[in-house]
């Protein structure tokens, strides 16, 4: 089945959500590859259920072990890459963290706030736009051009990338 938004109905969706800059390669890895953690020093709003991933200039070089094998497309930077759901937050508890269940992608420590991402809508075409620190609030002509990628978007449930 086909599911079809159209993008003034994304454009009402996106009211209020807020983006988040990240490094590549995690933007794209949260666009494409899985990353379904993000690690943060700090817990995100109780009312957070959508976030925009923004993808910045700067780029992480620390290995990780779950880099994707072979070759990969080259990330975008400096644009919107994905809407994604959050669905909870595990907190930075010593005793939490090395029992909890956030996987692979989840960094332990004390001070780490694991954001549990759920569904990820990338966009076709990323949305070019300079990045900000903490939570930033994209605006109108912005909203509109995301918005639009996130009609053409595919939305097939249960896709796993
Ligand atoms: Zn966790």
């Amino acid at each position: 089945m086909t599911v079809t938004v159209t993008r003034e109905a994304w454009e009402l969706l996106l009211a209020g959500v807020p983006a988040l800059t990240l490094r590549n390669p995690w933007a794209h890895y949260v666009a494409h590859h899985g990353k379904n953690i993000e690690n943060r020093t700090w817990a995100p709003p109780v009312a957070l259920r959508w976030l925009l991933i923004h993808a910045g200039t700067a780029w992480d070089r620390v290995p990780h072990p779950m880099r994707p094998a072979g070759p990969m497309t080259a990330p975008h930077t400096s644009a919107i890459v994905a809407l994604t759901e959050v669905v909870g937050v595990c907190e930075p508890t010593t005793m939490r963290h090395r029992r909890c269940r956030c996987g692979p992608w989840a960094m332990p420590g004390d001070g780490i706030y694991h954001w549990q991402l759920g569904t990820v809508i990338a966009l076709p075409t990323p949305v070019p736009t300079r990045g900000w620190l903490k939570l930033w609030h994209p605006q109108p002509p912005l909203v509109t051009d995301v918005a639009g990628q996130l009609a053409l978007a595919d939305l097939n449930p249960g896709k796993v990338q």
